[in-house]
């Protein structure tokens, strides 16, 4: 494979910059590639970019147009869908099934969704009399709120990004992307896309580089960003809410998560067992929604842990091409060393190891990439480092519980509140659980079951705001009252 050279995307043209930094294939730890860093020229020129556009035809597009073309963005990147699948598992690792007939399809969607969704929402107006009987109109508009800067973390790259990217432009607006520096490779190509289907120069722009003194924070702290919308660490979101104080700039987070499922022991084991498997190993547990924390009644504790096990090694790491691979790797080195420290931690703290906890044997070039075993402890306190930090890899704690009430109470005792799941043939406890838990988004008997035009988002340090459907164009756009003197 060539080495690749990832260029910034600023006004409907790739350019580079003088500083690169090296870019590495998760499976096997290969160079694959250099990508440009952003200083600040490169942000200001993208923010420029797009300030301009909003003043050019885009600015004067019809919905009806506009929204036409988001459905030619859809159209191209399914068009084109083997591209963006090499790309994002060569970024990522991830296997095949997952990015072909998840994440890539999704990041498609995400334009058509948030294109029907602002051609079809009403607006409010009111009839009122004033006091010398005559009377007046009220009604509003919803209009753009310009340029909005688009930070995006690794873990599911195109269709996290193209989660905001998708309602900004549908609702008017101009972004400038900053991908994660692990995962350049989708959103150079979505440029491609756009130029391709018309999109005007400076609607969707890119800057490659890092967060602190680099493309991000000169990205978040530039005055002509109007808006930051942002996915990633809690701690990180603290960093980008300080730099969006100044300007009095809005903000939409979608930040970690320690989340909990709550397994009642009249569920349907099977259906619990394949749907916490998913939660806690899809991704190698790079999921924000993934659960790291489990609380199972204990008549069905033993019989539960025995289950999850025997699912945890059932999956299969490998080649990420290879069609029997269910496990890709972690993302870096780095992350590896994180999760690594916390497998270490667990056995500090006195976990009993249920499975795992080490770093899997792999053949050939792959015994180079950051690979770690799915692992399961129980026997841990509350107190314990793996139970209360988001740890982001392929990982989980399973504890017994005896009353629904202890079960509430424990998932609730974190300062995460993203989402939760929960298992039970008893529906009238289902829901009752489900309103105690405090998330933005309780599963009954399912997990990452998505309907995109539901609220999404998390409560507590897991987030700020709600997108998804209609909610996004609370964020994305500005609501500008009009009143007539009748
Ligand atoms: P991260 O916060 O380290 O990085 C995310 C992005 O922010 C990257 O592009 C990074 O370069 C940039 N960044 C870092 N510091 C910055 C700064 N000071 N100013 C501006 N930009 C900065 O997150 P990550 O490691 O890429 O992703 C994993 C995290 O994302 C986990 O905590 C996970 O829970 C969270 N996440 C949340 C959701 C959700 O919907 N709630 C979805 C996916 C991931």
């Amino acid at each position: 494979m060539e080495p690749q050279y990832f260029k910034h995307f600023i006004n409907g043209e790739f350019v580079s910059s003088s500083r690169t930094f090296p870019k590495h294939r998760p499976s096997d730890g290969a160079l694959i590639g250099q990508v440009c860093e952003a200083g600040k020229a490169e942000v200001n020129a993208a923010v420029a970019a797009a300030r301009a556009a909003m003043k050019g035809p885009w600015g004067r597009m019809s919905v009806e147009d506009r929204t036409a073309l988001l459905h030619k963005v859809a159209d191209e990147i399914n068009r084109r869908a083997e591209d963006f699948v090499l790309a994002e598992m060569n970024d990522t690792g991830q296997p095949r099934a997952m990015v072909e007939h998840g994440f890539i399809p999704r990041g498609a969607a995400n334009f058509k969704i948030f294109a029907d969704v602002i051609k079809n929402v009403p607006a409010e107006s009111f009839t009122s009399s004033s006091p010398d009987g005559r009377g007046a109109l009220n009604y509003s508009i919803r209009v753009p709120k310009g340029v909005i800067g688009v930070v995006c973390p690794w873990n599911a790259p195109l269709l996290l990004m193209t989660w905001k990217v998708g309602p900004a432009l549908a609702c008017g607006n101009t972004v400038v992307v900053k991908p994660s520096e692990e995962t350049p490779a989708t959103a150079a190509l979505l440029g491609e896309v756009m130029n391709a289907v018309g999109v005007p120069p400076g609607v969707y722009n890119v800057v490659h580089g890092f967060g602190p003194d680099s493309a991000g924070a000169f990205l978040t702290s530039h005055p002509g960003v109007d808006a930051i919308t942002f996915t990633g660490e809690t701690r990180t979101g603290t960093a980008i809410m300080k730099a969006a104080a100044d300007g009095i700039r809005s903000v939409s987070f979608e930040l970690g998560g320690k989340n909990a499922g709550v397994v009642f022991a009249d569920c349907d084991l099977d259906a619990a067992i394949e749907g916490i498997g998913r939660a806690a190993f899809m991704n190698c547990g790079q999921i924000c929604l993934g659960t790291e924390r489990l609380y199972v009644e204990r008549p069905i504790f033993d019989r539960f842990v025995t289950a999850l096990k025997k699912r945890a090694e059932s999956l299969k790491p490998g080649n990420p091409e290879d069609a029997g691979t269910t496990l890709g790797p972690l993302i870096s080195e780095e992350q590896r060393n994180k999760v690594l420290s916390y497998y270490k931690k667990a056995r500090d703290e006195g976990a009993t190891l249920v499975t795992g906890g080490g770093v899997p044997d792999m053949p050939g070039e792959l015994a180079h990439g950051h690979w770690v075993q799915p692992t399961i402890w129980t026997g841990l306190p509350e107190t314990a480092s793996v139970i209360r930090e988001e740890i982001f890899g392929p990982c989980c704690h399973i504890a017994p519980f005896d009353t629904e009430d202890e079960a509430i109470e424990r998932a609730n005792d974190t300062e995460y509140g993203l989402c939760t799941t929960i298992w039970t043939q008893n529906l009238t406890r289902a829901h009752r659980v489900a309103a105690r838990i405090d998330v933005g988004i309780a599963w009954i008997n399912s997990w990452f079951l998505r309907d995109l035009r539901t609220p999404f988002g998390g409560s507590k340090r897991s987030g700020i705001g709600r997108e998804g459907g209609v909610h996004s164009l609370e964020f994305y756009t500005e609501l500008r009252n009009i009143c007539v003197k009748l």
